[in-house]
């Protein structure tokens, strides 16, 4: 195990068998969370970059069956925030010091092509990286977005696992799902996705698998949480994911794809009080703190237990800094765009 550790450390390389035993073997996560520490450090350096996070939108036209947005949860107070309003908490963000927003939402058809790009071009004057994640749109739509001025576009695979996926995702296709995520290659953003660990049915395996998958694509970012079941859906029986099994996968990724970015998610620390700094040190250098205002981040409720529900911008920004800094990091005053080095 320790070999094929090294080996992931210097060669950035595994086989699907390799990265299962590890997956599976936990008794080298020590070394396997320190030798991801190193390519980290390597590689990207002790700079966190912090995106600030817009959930604009809790409607979604999608029933994705983990997920609290799902258009079949009646149990989910909605809410949209206006043009004006989007526009306004980036504002407040890049005055906090932000160099990135994410602007996420459901699959909300009243955010068509012209109020997105007007959002878009909007934000853009503050000097500000803009990451959309939106959902799946066509190629045009994504262009579209791309000349208004978006840089980035997170889209998770979710799984690689193409059964798995259907029974998921009604009404979707893994097929589309693909094809959105060349198309926003093809158009020169730079790419995240990612997967749920955890999900009912997922082996190691297809861990295993999606992790190969992200490196084939050549994903500029991946984010992976751990499966929170959430109440109010169809999956609220099942067993989640573990937080060791995470940031297995994260270390893991980066030690095979050691120049990306890859974000300590905010699902992580629902699992575990300081699971966001313990990921920073696991290969992780990117947080995404919410820039959310008022009571929409309550009801932005992908799963339950979500953190700083009831926290302001400002707090958060603070909060998140001062860990960083104690932790012997800094807070990246750069877009923190991917610096390609393999
Ligand atoms: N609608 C967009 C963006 C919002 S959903 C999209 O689907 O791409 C953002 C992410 O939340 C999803 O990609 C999914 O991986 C994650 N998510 C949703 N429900 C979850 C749950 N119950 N546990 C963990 N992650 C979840
Ligand atoms: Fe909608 Fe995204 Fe949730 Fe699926 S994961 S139901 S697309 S918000």
């Amino acid at each position: 195990m320790r070999s094929l550790i090294e080996k992931a450390e210097k060669t950035h390389t595994l086989t699907k068998e390799e990265i299962v035993s590890i997956l599976k073997d936990d008794k080298y996560n020590e070394e396997l969370f320190k030798a991801a520490d190193r390519v980290r450090e390597k590689y990207v350096e002790n700079e966190v970059h912090l995106r600030g996070l817009i959930e604009f939108s809790n409607i979604c036209k999608q029933n994705c069956l983990y997920c609290g947005l799902r258009r079949d949860n009646k149990n989910i107070e909605r809410y949209r925030l206006t043009p004006e309003q989007i526009i306004n908490f980036a504002k407040n963000a890049h005055n906090l010091g932000y160099k990135t927003v994410v602007l996420q939402s459901g699959e909300d058809d009243f955010f068509n092509v012209e109020r997105m790009i007007k959002i878009i071009k909007s934000i853009k004057e503050f000097d500000l990286a803009i990451t959309l994640s939106i959902g799946e749109k066509t190629r045009e739509e994504y262009e579209a977005y791309k000349k208004a001025g978006a840089d980035r576009y997170l889209l998770r695979i979710e799984t690689t696992d193409e059964e798995l996926y259907k029974k998921l995702h009604p009404g979707m296709s893994h097929k589309n799902r693909k094809r959105c995520l060349t198309d926003l290659k093809e158009l020169g953003y730079e790419v995240g996705t990612g997967c749920i660990i955890g999900l009912p049915e997922q082996t190691i395996e297809s861990i295993a698998d999606d992790i190969l998958f992200f490196k084939k694509i050549d994903a500029d970012m991946i984010g992976v949480g751990p499966f929170i079941p959430n109440p109010d859906t169809p999956l609220k029986n099942e067993k989640g994911g573990t937080f060791e099994l995470t940031l297995k996968v994260v270390a893991i990724i980066r030690l095979l794809m050691p120049d990306i970015n890859i974000p300590a998610t905010t699902a992580m620390e629902t699992l575990n009080p300081n699971g966001r700094m313990i990921a920073l040190r696991c290969g992780a250098n990117v947080v995404m703190p919410n820039v959310t205002e008022g009571e929409y981040r309550k009801l932005y409720a992908l799963y339950p237990g979500k953190i700083c529900v009831a926290d302001t911008p400002a707090h958060c920004f603070s909060c998140i800094t001062a860990r960083i800094n104690s932790s012997g990091r800094v807070v990246s005053k750069s877009f923190g765009y991917r610096k390609k080095k393999v």
